[in-house]
């Protein structure tokens, strides 16, 4: 999944993964289990985090690299946050045809920069299981409780003002690139964000099945 900070992704992947059964891989979810667990890397990380730089590539790369190693990884992975840079892109591509695998689809979700703002002010987030609420498009059902998983919902200590500024120019520096990287190998699927959280939904479900036909009729031919 490809967008700017607060385009949606992880709502969208969350989604998106339980309907294709298969994980749910964010690349910030262990930066933040590991600062909670006060690991090592979790405060290696942490200065980045905090202030909404990019973790360095050769860290982010080995965390992910461990993470698509374990076997519930077996029949595929929906990435979301990963690859930020061209560096992680090449990585990722190694990474899989070492696996024998490849990327199927990179859905790009394109939101107005004035939205994206509009959509990390108001983000709250489930501390057990990451899921994202907003205060006025998703409220939780129950005040300050998720609805997946009854966990306690807060405000990222990542989502001031400031920060959501910085992360939103470190994406147009270092990973937008990744929509022309992608789309010169016919692998983008250009998806339009502002629309309500379930017909984006749909658009990314018609995408992954458009895919999905187009191999099916190459395997014919
Ligand atoms: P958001 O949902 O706002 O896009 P994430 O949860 O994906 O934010 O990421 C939070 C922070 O974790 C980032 O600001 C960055 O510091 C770090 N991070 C996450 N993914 C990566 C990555 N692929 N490369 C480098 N840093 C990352
Ligand atoms: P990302 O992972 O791209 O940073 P999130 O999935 O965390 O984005 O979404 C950012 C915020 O916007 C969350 O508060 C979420 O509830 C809200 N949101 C996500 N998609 C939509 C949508 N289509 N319309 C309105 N709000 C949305
Ligand atoms: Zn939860």
């Amino acid at each position: 999944m490809l967008g700017p900070p607060g385009a949606g992704k992880g709502t969208q992947a969350q989604l998106l993964a339980e309907w294709l059964r298969i994980p749910h891989v964010a690349s910030g979810d262990p930066f933040r289990e590991n600062l909670r667990n006060e690991t090592a890397l979790g405060l290696q990380a942490k200065q980045y985090t905090d202030t909404g730089e990019l973790v360095p590539d050769a860290v982010t790369i080995a965390m992910v690299a461990e993470r698509l190693s374990r076997r519930d990884c077996g029949n595929g992975v929906l990435l979301d946050g990963f690859p930020r840079t061209i560096r992680q892109a090449e990585a990722l591509d190694e990474m899989l045809a070492e696996r024998g695998r490849a990327i199927n689809l990179v859905p790009y979700i394109r939101v107005r920069d004035e939205t994206l703002l509009e959509r990390l002010a108001g983000r709250w987030t489930c501390r057990e299981c990451e899921a994202a609420y907003h205060g006025v498009f998703k409220p939780p059902q129950r005040g300050g409780i998720c609805d997946e998983c009854g966990g306690e919902i807060y405000q990222r200590p990542d989502d001031t003002p400031e920060t959501q500024k910085h992360r939103i120019e470190v994406y147009f520096e270092q990973t937008s690139p990744l929509i022309a990287y992608y789309r010169n190998r016919s692998l983008l699927a250009e998806i339009d964000g502002e629309q309500t959280i379930e017909v984006v939904q749909q658009d990314l479900r018609a995408a992954i099945e458009a895919v999905r036909q187009s191999r099916e009729k190459g395997q014919t031919v």
